[in-house]
Order: structure tokens, then sequence, then C-alpha cells
């Protein structure tokens, strides 16, 4: 449950927080003044404009060690994500031949003797014991790599504060819904799996609800953004889009990287647009307007319950798989890691490390999901603002985190967002069908 959740989780949040826009070099691309239009059909100054060339032009924007740095960044996050999986593998090992998963559901038995009340007992150690053996991993992959490539503002403790508050958080979410599904299992043993998916599909619902006003500010402050001619801007295209947002926020994710990113969250009256200060800090406005129009779309097209609905059928599928790879490896190891039956929670381990492994081969799955969901969010809002030029520009600053121009294949297996390059040549496609429209044509020159 945990790796499962998590993994859903994990998609969820990326999405929410866009996960989007990081910078490498400032812009600095020549821009014309933009000109009063005119409904006459005058010839296209870019009449020679060629997508592919422009795409590549783009694309050559970011050289040398830049790109280097880029592409070791992103590809060594390929190798984590089987480390990962085969350090969750080990971890459960360790717990179950020596013996201490079963021991801490015997401690959870002496405790309380209402078995609702022993899984939350034996979660919470559990979920510390797993925290503290995998701590080393988390440090390596989210404090020194970063800061080996650059990309985080913050110091040992800064960093370790926020780790702290998301363990605890973590702790929260896994031993409720834990607890939950230990309660379905015993009620429904043979088709727990299909409850099971249901219960985490609600809880999901309720967190995504919750997290934006419950869970976000725990790391960063949120502020109206001041008032001025972007807000109006902003919550005009909002309104033009249907979306009923009455505010915009800032919230300073510069205190933990430099990454660029926005998002538009809430339900039901709770909607808002938030930026991030180094959306604003760093990015033309052109950039700024291209980044919000994508994160619209999400709201308009309702990406967070297709999201939910696609992720809830790979857990339905993971937990089917996690519990017959359960039922396999139970039947030969049970008594030696003293695991009495599916709904024992000191089984507990062995659905871990059966869910690690078939989220590490959903890998693709996953990803494309959430890309499909990208790339209709990218088209959305280029048909909103049409501004191919600042998306382009925005997208060549996520070049510091995701290699710009994989194989096909690369991107098929580990790419949650489009690369670079299918970004941007989505927007020379786009921008090479309205080279006559007025705003196009008189907008900002683009490489040819
Ligand atoms: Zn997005």
């Amino acid at each position: 449950m945990r790796l499962g959740l998590t993994a859903a989780l994990a998609a969820i949040l990326l999405f929410l927080t866009g996960a989007a826009f990081a910078q490498s070099t400032p812009d600095a691309a020549p821009t014309s003044p933009v000109a009063v239009g005119s409904l006459a059909p005058v010839p296209s100054p870019q009449a020679g404009f060629d997508a592919v060339k422009a795409t590549n032009a783009y694309l050559a924007q970011v050289h040398g060690e830049a790109r280097a740095r880029s592409d070791e960044y992103f590809e060594g996050g390929y190798v984590l994500i089987v480390v990962d999986a085969v350090y969750a593998v080990i971890v459960s090992a360790i717990i179950l031949w020596l013996g201490l998963s079963a021991r801490m559901r015997d401690f959870a038995e002496r405790i309380v003797r209402i078995r609702f009340w022993q899984v939350p007992l034996y979660v919470i150690p559990y979920t510390i014991l797993v925290g503290a053996m995998t701590f080393p991993l988390t440090v390596y992959k989210d404090f020194i790599r970063e800061h080996h490539f650059g990309l985080s503002n913050q110091n040992f403790m800064q960093w370790f504060g926020d780790f702290g508050i998301a363990f605890a958080v973590n702790l929260v979410a896994v031993t409720i819904v834990a607890t939950i599904i230990y309660a379905v299992i015993r009620r429904a043993p043979r088709t727990w799996w299909i409850w099971g998916t249901l219960v985490s599909v609600a809880f999901l619902t309720v967190f995504v609800m919750i997290a934006p006003v419950f869970v976000a500010p725990l790391f960063n402050h949120y502020q109206p953004l001041k008032e001025g001619p972007l807000k109006s801007e902003i919550l005009s295209i909002a309104r033009s889009e249907g979306i009923p947002a009455n505010n915009v926020y800032e919230y300073d994710a510069s205190r933990q990287s430099k990454i660029v990113s926005a998002n538009v969250s809430g339900l039901w009256g709770t909607t808002r647009i938030s930026m991030n200060d180094n959306l604003l800090n760093r990015c033309t406005h052109d950039e700024i307007i291209a980044v919000l129009g994508h994160e619209m779309g999400h709201y308009v097209l309702s990406h967070v319950a297709i999201l939910i609905t696609w992720d809830g059928l790979l857990l339905l599928v993971g937990f089917a798989f996690a519990n017959w790879g359960f039922k396999g490896l139970v039947a030969v190891f049970g008594q030696s890691w003293k695991v009495r039956g599916i709904d024992d929670p000191a089984g507990l381990p062995v659905l871990m490390a059966v869910a690690s492994v078939f989220f590490l081969l959903a890998t693709p799955v996953s990803n494309t999901i959430t890309r499909t969901i990208e790339a209709q969010a990218d088209i959305f809002g280029v048909n909103a603002v049409r501004e191919p030029d600042g998306f382009a520009k925005a997208t060549l600053m996520l070049s510091e985190y995701r290699k710009l121009d994989p194989t096909p294949l690369e991107e098929f297996v580990f790419y949650d967002h489009p690369s670079g390059r299918s970004r941007i040549s989505m927007m020379m496609r786009w921008k090479a069908e309205h080279l006559n429209d007025w705003d196009i044509k008189n907008g900002p020159v683009s490489p040819k």
C-alpha cells in the first residue's frame, strides 16, 4: 500500500505542483516591438518559417556543458528508478528475514486486543524503520545529488526540516490507509484488492482536494500576487477559460530550488492560481503567460479527475499483482518470516516488495499517462494564450533537470512530461499554422 499509494501520490503531487519549469540560462532572445495589428492581408515577414528548423534552432541554444549536465542528471534518474525498487526489496527482505516484522506485530498484539488497532501499532514503527533504513538513499537522491547539479537552494538543516514534515505527513497518510485496507482485507480476504483500490482512490481524491490548502503551506509561504497589469491579465485569461478563480497567489519556492512552476488547484470555491517566485523573477511576461496557459489547461480539461481514474486502474492491477505475489511468497517463506496470512500486518513488507517491483515494471505506463495529459495541457495553453515562443523558451529552462532531446523509446519509458524536443516542435508546428495571424506575425521573433 505504501509504495502503491506513494507512487500514485507522487504522480498527483508532481502533477499538481506542475513540476515543470526550471531555468538554466536567463533568456536573452530578442523581441520585436509589438505593432498595432492590421486586418489587411499583408505578406508574412516569416514566410520562410520552417517548424523543424525553428525547433532545432531553439534546442541548439542549450549546448556544451549545460547540455551535458542536463543529460547526465536526467539519465542518472533512470538508474535511480531501478535502484529505488531494488533497495525497497532489500529493505523488506531484511525486515522479514531478521524477524523484525513478526516482532513488531507481536508488540502490537501485546498492547491491544482489538485487531483494528493492532494495524496502526504495527504500521507506525514499520514506517519509521523503513524511513530510517532508506534514509541514506534519500539523502543521496534528494540532497547530495541535487546539490551536485546545482538544483537545490537549501542547506542540510533546511532540507532535513522539509524532509521531516513530508515524513510526518506520509506517516499519517500511510497509517490511515493501511489501517482501513487491513480492515477491508479481514472482511474480504479474496477480493480485498478491488475494495482496497476503491478505498485508495477515495483517499487520494480527498488528499488532492485538501493538499493545496493544508499540505502545501507546510512547505511554502503563499501570499496574494500584488495588484498590477500581470495579475489582471492572468485573471482575465482565467475568466475567459471559465476558471472560477478570483485571486492569484505567489509562493516562495526559491527557498527550495530554482525550479520554475505554477499550478491551478482547488475545487468548489477554493479554486486558485498559484505561481512560484522563480517563475515571476526569472521569466519574461510571455513565458509566464505561456506557463499559466498550460496550467489552466490542466484545470479546464479536468486532469485531476482523469489522472485519479487512470492511477486507480493502475493501482487495481498493482493490488492484484501484490495479492498474487504475496500468496506465492508466503506459501514458501511464510513460516520463516512468521507471517500468518494476507490479513496479518506482519506481511506488509511482502506486499511492499511485490508492489515496488510492479511499479518499477509499470514505469512506462504511469509515465505515459502523465505525459499524455501534459501534452494536452501544452496544446490547450498555446491555443488559449497564443505564446508559442514564450512556451518554447520556458521549455528550454527545463533543460537543467530534464534531458532535452531523448530517443523516442527513452521518452516513452522515462518521461512523465513530453521532452523539450516534443514540446518545442509542438509549439513550432502550431506557429507554422498561425503565421498570418496578426498577433503571431508581430510577436517575438523566434529562431528560423
Ligand atoms: Zn503540466
